[in-house]
Formats: structure tokens, sequence, C-alpha cells
């Protein structure tokens, strides 16, 4: 049998053909520290997953940062608040995000701009990762104004110090984050 055609005729009956390229999937990557997921992180997540067919919210195992919580406890905070989400997935990852990004076939790299202090940062990283893997475009998103104020490092340092965090991050987050601070 000779090779497939460049294009699919899927409505054979009607001669219409459908490109093949139509079919791809458009899928962005959502890294993170997630030291635990906050409100502003799911807004984040709903506005992504508005713009690509699948989000993959990857949770980012590295040893040079002390996360409060473990890898495994951050990955279940977000399966439980984000992991029903139609077209979002979970997932972890190690190494250089633009490899991460390759080999999930991701096109689109999404990051949250909170403030003029997140820029700096977030500038010198989108063109390192620009410079090791050009195919892979990052893309910042804005949250909803309330949660511009919002990081984990704030909401940790609230919970430590006895503060509610309920309306920062959801219900079994806030659970968890009583549970590391109980005496
Ligand atoms: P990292 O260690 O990679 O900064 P974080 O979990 O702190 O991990 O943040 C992951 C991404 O989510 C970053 O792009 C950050 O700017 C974004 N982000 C964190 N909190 C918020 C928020 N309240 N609103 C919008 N984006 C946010």
């Amino acid at each position: 049998m000779s090779s497939p055609p460049e294009t699919l005729s899927r409505h054979s009956a009607f001669h219409f053909p459908i490109p093949l390229r139509i079919f791809a999937m458009r899928r962005a990557i959502y890294p993170g520290s997630f030291d635990p997921v906050t409100n502003g992180h799911l807004d984040v997540i709903e506005r992504a997953r508005k713009l690509f067919d699948e989000v993959v919210v990857a949770v980012a195992h590295n040893d040079e940062k002390q996360p409060l919580f473990s890898l495994e406890q951050r990955l279940d905070l977000l399966r439980e608040t984000a992991g029903r989400i139609e077209n979002v997935r979970i997932a972890k990852f190690s190494g250089l995000l633009v490899e991460f990004a390759r080999a999930q076939n991701a096109g689109a790299v999404i990051r949250g701009l909170r403030a003029v202090s997140d820029f700096e940062f977030e500038f010198q990283m989108a063109l390192m990762n620009r410079n090791l893997n050009a195919a892979v475009e990052t893309i910042f998103l804005m949250p909803k104004e309330e949660y511009t104020y919002l990081s984990s490092r704030i909401v940790k340092e609230i919970a430590r110090l006895g503060g509610n965090v309920s309306s920062f991050v959801p219900g079994c987050v806030a659970k968890a984050l009583t549970g590391k601070f109980r005496q």
C-alpha cells in the first residue's frame, strides 16, 4: 500500500479534504513550584485552558528550593483542585523546561504576571528559554486584580502566623497549611 497523502479525506463522500495539520493539538505547559497552589494559580489555569486544547500544569522538582510541601503533596493538592478540570493535566518535571515542553509536544509556556516586580525575572527566563528552543513561545497571563498581590510565599507566611488564608486558597489547601503549622 502506498503511504497516506498529505491530506486526509475524512468526508470522502463530499470530496472535502481536511489538512492533517488541523488535528494537531495546541498544548501549553504551565510550570511552577505550586508550593502550594493558590487561587491566583487557578485563575491563570482557567484563562490558559480557554486558549489551548490542553494545559499541562507542571510541578517543578527543584532540589535548590526547599519547599514546604513535598512534590507528591503539591501534586495531590493540584489534582484535588484542578485535576478534574476539562483539558487540564497535572504532571511533574525536572530538568530544563524547554526539554519537557519538547517531550510533551507543547508549543507554549504559560507564566503569570502579577506586578512589575515579576517582570525582570520572567523576562530573563522567557528570553533564555527562547534561546534554548525558539519553537517554544512564552505567554504571560494576568490574573484578576484581587489576585495580583497573592503568592504562595505570602500565603505560607500568613498561615505560619496563624492567619486565615481561606479567601486566598482552595479549602483543601487551607486545611493542609493548617496541618503543617499546627504545633
Ligand atoms: P515559580 O517558583 O516557578 O515562580 P510559582 O508557583 O510561585 O512557581 O508560580 C508559578 C507561576 O504562576 C509563575 O509564573 C507566577 O508568576 C504565577 N503566579 C503565582 N501566583 C500568581 C498569582 N497570584 N496570579 C498570577 N500568577 C501567579
